[in-house]
């Protein structure tokens, strides 16, 4: 698998033992992980990196996990990213707050990893669900992640690894309008270079695929903006 196909999790934690025990348990479940010990660091490398979803520890030095949150929820290009709080605290109030603040999950420590990934699992099936292996359909198409297979009817499609991504991308949010250079970022990576130009080379191999005997094309160009799945 592509690196860019892997979720991506940023966790947030300035107890060095405890990151690296949570990154390392990400990692064993096939995610790729960023670290951040402070919430400073955590903010620049969302804008960096753009993680799937972030596990954010509370009691941080400086800038706090709840002011992250807060920050990350007010801005229109972060407030997607599920993020799962961490806490010593287990008062309920303390968990209202948590929660008030926009964070989607509260995990209070000491936590079991396993049912914490379980939730991280949860929050990336609501908003990646084909990077958790799911099977999506919009109209007659349906792509399974699992077996990797793509199918439109009972016509089993040919599709390359990047129109397969494309497709998954597309599918997770029909309607979206995606811009060339946000599918970049979420096909081919941000660490990659690639000219906006190749979307567009991929884009018209995927509509190939998907229509094999002339079925309707369910992509749309969305002039000056990109694409969309319907
Ligand atoms: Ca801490």
């Amino acid at each position: 698998m592509a690196a860019a196909e892997l979720p991506c999790v940023l966790v947030v934690e300035d107890e060095p033992a405890q990151r690296e025990v949570l990154a390392y348990n990400l990692e064993a479940e096939g995610y790729r992980v960023l670290r951040a010990e402070n919430g400073e660091e955590g903010l620049l490398l969302v804008n960096e990196s753009a993680p799937d979803i972030i596990v954010l520890d509370w009691m941080l030095p400086n800038v706090s996990g709840i002011e992250v949150c807060r920050r990350l929820k007010t801005r229109a290009e972060t407030r997607g990213i599920p993020i799962i709080m961490l806490s010593a605290r287990s008062e309920e109030v303390d968990r209202v707050r948590g929660l008030e603040t926009g964070a989607d999950d509260y995990v209070v420590k000491p936590y079991s990893i396993v049912e914490l990934m379980a939730r991280v699992r949860a929050q990336l099936r609501r908003v990646r669900p084909s990077s958790v292996g799911e099977t999506l359909q919009f109209s007659d198409i349906r792509l399974d992640a699992e077996s990797h297979r793509v199918f439109r009817g009972d016509a089993t499609l040919k599709l390359g690894p990047t129109e397969f991504r494309l497709l998954a991308t597309f599918m997770e949010k029909p309607g979206r309008v995606w811009s060339r250079e946000q599918l970049l970022d979420r096909v081919w990576g941000r660490d990659i270079y690639v000219d906006t130009r190749t979307v567009d080379v991929h884009i018209g191999r995927l509509r190939k695929a998907l229509c094999p005997n002339g079925e309707t094309d369910p992509l749309r160009t969305v002039r000056g903006a990109g694409y969309a799945l319907g």
